[in-house]
């Protein structure tokens, strides 16, 4: 039986898949199992940030498998608390919460605002603003966080205490701002939304009332953290820091690892026996965070992004069926003026392209060390495709 079949005959149909059997990849590029290649932008699902089996990552995680691939969260290991120390240090945190997960590293922000709430003023102030065309994750908590109403079917009854506002209205934000309420969760750039940009002005305001009424703010930057943008995290493109940020995706580039970054504020929330993971932090997951940081903080690494991604941009303006590009860096998103993104995705894949998509939009993450000459070869196969 062939690798579709097989698969299809065992793994649950909960994706709908390209017929495709990826077999291995190098560098910004993978092969399918009769050796066709890809260049792949959208590191595979901007998780592998790095691109494919970068070498130095490799070694790191091979040292760390074969030394020790995990242990018990009740004892100590090094290399956890050297990516901790790296990873607050770099992102401007004073402690972390690791799991696997970008909807993981969401539910324990969930908790940890509800708590610190809690602790603080008691029952009844356990409210979550979510943004509509958010997106933050598929379990039971982050499924009734997402601010869409198609991912609020079948499951029911979701989970209670998540209000829906839409993103960029301040009046409509300011209304439900109320002493129920105990956070404001968003992504700076709602990513599986449609690659949809914050306005400087509702950030600034969703940060000036949270302050005045010490209800926090949850940055989650599962898909716009680790560099994506060009900066570390896309907050800093607004000068904000969020007293929670979440990270999965890239982090550890391409292994499976969550973050949930704590304030000063917020960084004692958290006490034994409140929240745990077997495997959060696993030492082989750390081991590629560690490469990951260690690249991202080298000289010029995140300056190249923003060059790259104002290249890459300028080339997709230059086509006449593009109608706007959307998001910050190397999170792009791209409206188009006839074409269904769907189609575009599908042609892609043909000739040799991995592009993703959002809602109505092509969606690109590519690797954040792809060159230039590959973001060539891809544009020309992207462009021609928008051209035909
Ligand atoms: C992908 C994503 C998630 C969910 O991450 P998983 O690792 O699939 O659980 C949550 N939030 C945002 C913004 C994402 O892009």
């Amino acid at each position: 039986m062939n690798t579709i079949d097989k698969f299809n005959e065992h793994v649950v149909h909960s994706y709908g898949r390209y017929p495709l059997v990826m077999d291995n990849g190098s560098g910004r590029r993978c092969s399918d199992e009769n050796g066709k290649e890809y260049i792949d932008f959208g590191s595979g699902i901007g998780t592998n940030s790095l691109g494919y089996c970068d070498e130095k990552w490799a070694d790191a995680v091979c040292r760390q498998v074969r030394t020790l691939q995990h242990n018990s969260n009740y004892y100590y290991t090094a290399v956890q608390a050297e990516f901790a120390e790296k990873l607050c240090n770099t992102a401007g945190y004073e402690s972390v919460f690791f799991c696997n997960s970008g909807a993981e590293a969401n539910e324990c922000a969930i908790k940890t605002a509800r708590k610190y709430s809690f602790d603080k003023y008691g029952k009844g102030r356990h409210n979550i603003i979510t943004l509509v065309n958010s997106f933050h994750g598929r379990t039971m908590a982050t499924l009734s966080a997402t601010g869409q109403d198609v991912f609020h079917n079948y499951f029911f009854p979701f989970l209670e205490g998540f209000i829906y506002s839409p993103a960029n209205d301040i009046k409509a934000l300011e209304e439900k701002l109320d002493d129920t309420v105990c956070a404001v969760m968003i992504e700076y750039i709602q990513g599986e939304g449609g690659v949809n940009t914050l306005d400087k002005e509702f950030v600034d305001t969703i940060y000036s009332i949270c302050s005045q009424k010490d209800i926090l703010v949850i940055a989650d930057e599962v898909q716009s953290g680790v560099g994506r943008t060009g900066k570390f995290l896309a907050g800093e493109w607004y000068g904000k820091k969020a007293d929670i940020t979440t990270l999965a995706k890239g982090i550890a580039g391409g292994l499976p690892m969550g973050a949930c970054l704590f304030s000063e504020k917020v960084k004692d929330v958290l006490t034994p026996g409140t929240h745990g993971s077997t495997f959060g932090g696993n030492p082989v997951s750390c081991a590629g965070g560690l490469a990951v940081l260690e690249r991202l903080n080298s000289d010029g690494f995140l300056e190249q992004v923003s060059e790259k991604a104002e290249y890459i941009r300028n080339i997709l303006m230059s086509s006449p069926e593009v109608a706007s590009v959307s998001g910050k860096g190397l999170m792009i998103g791209i409206s188009l003026k006839t074409k269904k993104a769907a189609d575009i995705a599908g042609k892609a894949l043909e000739k040799g392209l991995l592009v993703l998509t959002a809602k109505d939009k092509v969606r690109l993450l590519p690797p954040l060390t792809i060159s230039k000459d590959e973001l060539d070869e891809g544009l020309k196969i992207l462009l021609g495709i928008l051209e035909e």
